[in-house]
């Protein structure tokens, strides 16, 4: 039972939809994706079927318009279930961003209905073997030529990548003008010279893919360019603002799901004649784990809300806290649960080692935690130098 946040009948029906596609198709096949390592290709369809790839698309392009608040319901709640496979349409999300935010009419008619159908995924492709929190040392670039721009460099960590369709890639068009000398391109899957490198094996999020991308003298015409160029940098910082809130959402669901693995173990467990539930220490355990999660959502939610009504010019410092608080807390929240479930915590055969596994990069991308407080803390030396 968590509190009255005042949601709209077409919030609901996002958290109840995505509620039954999470226990009915997903919970069945959670274990199995994980342990193979799979992309969830049968699971999109079910998303698209059910209308939940687009819930952050404005309508005019095919999507349910439901902003940020609605990617947010609606990962949280897959993310109850498995934080994995719910990481295809947030990280579509993160790729599509750029698009909603920066896009020409041209852009958002060409690539949103798709998006929003299901019909394709998107990638972000930032990062960089030398350049991770430190973005501006990037080191791929795009070499005007008339009407075109040869793109060339690797992209790696990149989520969704080989299986997303259109992808938003970062490379310098000057090299002399610092972080004015990004700017933002949409690349297609196909386009020649673009290639996918390794997929990477890693400790959670199994059935997500993350790709290095490689662009060899790949030729993009400049109406791929999105906004101004050198706007690249903006374009980044701005995508984050507005995504960093479903990598809490990620977290948040996850923590939720341990949650109440934990509080349905350990009422049913006995030790000692009684059920764990019934000591002390398992109690306030229950209770900080509680008072976490349910304070995570108030602040995702309400910083998802001000995105949305676009009343305050700066999100930053806001988004940088729920992203940092959602994820440190999913952290302990799923450490704690495992604890509850005791030697069976620890084992494949619960879900508790999985929601742990998944809960802990979150913590690290779409910036670190410490990223997240260097955020924080400029936001708070620029508000108080004026007071
Ligand atoms: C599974 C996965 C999926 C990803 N998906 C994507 C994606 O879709 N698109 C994309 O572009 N990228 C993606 N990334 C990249 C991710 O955003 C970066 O890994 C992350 O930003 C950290 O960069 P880094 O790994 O290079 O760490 P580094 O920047 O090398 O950081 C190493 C350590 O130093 C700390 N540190 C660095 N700078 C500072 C500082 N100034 N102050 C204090 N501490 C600092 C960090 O907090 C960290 O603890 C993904 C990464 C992973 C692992």
């Amino acid at each position: 039972m968590v509190m009255n946040y005042m949601l709209s009948e077409d919030e609901k029906a996002i958290i109840d939809i995505a509620h039954s596609v999470a226990i009915q198709k997903i919970k069945p096949l959670r274990k199995y994706y994980d342990e193979k390592e799979e992309f969830p290709y049968e699971i999109m369809k079910e998303f698209a079927k059910c209308d939940l790839c687009g819930t952050y698309i404005p309508k005019q392009y095919g999507g349910l318009g439901s902003g940020i608040m609605g990617l947010v319901l609606l990962i949280e709640e897959l993310c109850k279930v498995d934080g994995s496979i719910a990481l295809s349409i947030a990280a579509t999300a993160l790729g599509t961003l750029p698009i909603i935010l920066f896009g020409n009419d041209k852009q958002k008619t060409k690539y949103l209905p798709d998006i929003a159908s299901g019909k394709k995924l998107a990638a972000f492709g930032l990062t960089e073997a030398e350049a991770g929190s430190d973005v501006c040392n990037i080191k791929t670039v795009a070499t005007k030529t008339g009407d075109f721009y040869i793109i060339d460099g690797i992209k790696c960590f990149i989520t969704n990548g080989g299986d997303a369709q259109i992808y938003t890639v970062f490379a310098k068009t000057n090299f002399t003008k610092g972080a004015r000398g990004i700017s933002c391109f949409i690349i297609e899957k196909g386009q020649q010279g673009f290639h996918f490198g390794k997929k990477e094996k890693k400790m959670g999020i199994k059935s997500s893919s993350t790709r290095e991308l490689i662009f060899n003298k790949c030729k993009v015409h400049k109406d791929q360019r999105l906004g101004k160029e050198g706007y690249g940098l903006l374009i980044a910082q701005t995508t984050l603002n507005n995504s960093r809130p479903g990598v809490a959402a990620q977290a948040l669901g996850i923590a939720t799901g341990a949650f109440e693995e934990a509080i349905k173990y350990a009422r049913i467990r006995k030790q000692f004649g009684n059920s764990i539930i019934s000591f002390q220490a398992i109690q306030h355990m229950l209770a900080d784990m509680a008072t976490e999660i349910e304070a995570a959502r108030s602040l995702l939610y309400t910083c998802a809300r001000t995105i949305d009504s676009k009343i305050q010019k700066r999100i930053s410092k806001e988004s940088a806290m729920v992203k940092l608080f959602c994820s440190e807390m999913a952290v302990r929240v799923t450490l704690n649960s495992m604890q509850i479930l005791g030697g069976n915590g620890y084992l494949r055969d619960y879900p508790i080692e999985k929601m742990f596994r998944d809960a802990r990069i979150t913590t690290l991308y779409e910036g670190t935690s410490q990223i997240q407080k260097n955020e924080i803390a400029a936001n708070l030396i620029r508000e108080f130098s004026t007071k």
